[in-house]
């Protein structure tokens, strides 16, 4: 398909009736709830992308010898769209989705979707659903595009037949009672991801190995896991779907460099230009942990915090290993949000809620 894709759309008979619709935007929770319709388009190894389309919210109907249910081949994406005062819906940065999405494809030996088309199944899904994305608050519609491996047979080889898709779900304000810092377990005994690995890919089998690890996080008190380099065990990499900033006491912010196991954020990328903007200096470099905790201990370092499209910016305060814990900054200022980490997720949501002109046209417009 050489053109545009056009996507046909099929209505569904029975949508949401508007007061259950309501209900479910009045208290949307995190991607429990699915809008009426979703996008859909197929690929061959012979017949390349077609049929795409948007179409009723409904099962999938896979062989049981898929192979993305024996072999993981499986990619994909997250990102928000968001409503402004005007009633228009936008998404952030989807074009860097969009190429994330493609450099994931080829990691997975999965085939490339065009990137523009990446971005027209965005909007033909939300123009359709457009009464699913709410209004107000930190709410938002969830976007979660995805590829599979649906060809039937137990060879391990990449598939000759794979499905694409779009799923939207409407999401509530990450932290519901205001924002709150998290505590964050120290994981030494499992990794994220190794050099040469998929570390880099958005991809399902990492996060099914980081399960364990967030299994341990929660039981020793923690919200969220920390991962340290599979190496040296020593090199600070990511928290399992959010990326890490340190706020030195001058004013400077480290973040560790991408180092080819951590995933290239799209909120990462936006906070180290914002807070340049902000008059931050900042650095992009390997920070180890024995950093983090000399750091913290000696006043250096005065606030941690982590970024993703899931809570945006989230504070961290508190950090926890086998054997110890460390509070980071002073608990009784804002409730633990730091001044620098406050005034950087504030720019970046009014970026994102249209409160502010869109000066690098991270915007796009979705409905
Ligand atoms: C998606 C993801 C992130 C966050 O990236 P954003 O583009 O900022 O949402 C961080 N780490 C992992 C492992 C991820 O999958």
């Amino acid at each position: 398909m050489a053109d545009a894709w056009k996507f046909e759309v099929e209505l569904r008979a029975d949508p949401a009736a508007d007061e259950v619709r309501e209900a479910i935007l009045a208290a949307p929770g995190f991607g429990q709830a699915f809008t009426d319709h979703m996008v859909l388009a197929n690929w061959t190894a012979d017949s390349g992308w077609h049929n795409p389309r948007v179409t009723p919210f409904a099962p999938l109907k896979v062989s049981p010898a898929a192979a993305v249910l024996h072999y993981a081949q499986e990619i994909f994406e997250g990102l928000k769209a968001f409503r402004h005062a005007d009633g228009s819906v936008w998404a952030f940065r989807p074009q860097d989705n969009a190429a994330r999405f493609t450099g994931s494809a080829r990691r997975l030996a999965l085939p490339v979707l065009p990137e523009e088309e990446f971005v027209a199944s965005l909007q033909a899904l939300v123009s359709v659903d457009e009464r699913w994305v709410p209004t107000g608050g930190e709410s938002s519609l969830y976007l979660r595009p995805y590829m599979m491996a649906t060809e039937a047979g137990l060879s391990v080889r990449p598939s000759r037949e794979v499905l694409y898709g779009v799923l939207a779900s409407p999401a509530g304000p990450y932290f519901q009672s205001g924002v709150k810092p998290v505590s964050i377990w120290l994981s030494t005994r499992y990794t994220r991801a190794s050099p040469g690995g998929t570390g880099e890919a958005k991809t399902g089998g990492n996060y099914a190995a980081s399960l364990v690890a967030q299994a341990e996080a929660l039981a020793n008190g923690c919200e969220q896991v920390v991962f340290l380099d599979a190496v040296e065990r020593r090199w600070l990499e990511e928290i399992g779907s959010m990326l890490l900033f340190f706020v030195h006491k001058d004013g400077h912010i480290v973040t560790p460099e991408l180092s080819g196991t951590i995933l290239a954020g799209i909120t990462r990328a936006s906070v180290l230009e914002l807070a340049a903007d902000l008059g931050h200096k900042v650095e992009e470099r390997r920070m180890s942990i024995d950093e983090w905790r000399e750091g913290v201990a000696g006043g250096e370092i005065t606030e941690v915090f982590a970024c993703g499209t899931a809570a945006a910016i989230t504070p961290i305060g508190r950090l926890v290993w086998d054997g110890g814990d460390q509070v980071i900054g002073d608990h009784d200022v804002n409730e633990g949000i730091g001044p620098v980490t406050a005034e950087i997720r504030r720019t970046l949501l009014d970026l994102q809620y249209g409160r502010t002109e869109d000066t690098r046209s991270w915007l796009t417009r979705l409905a």
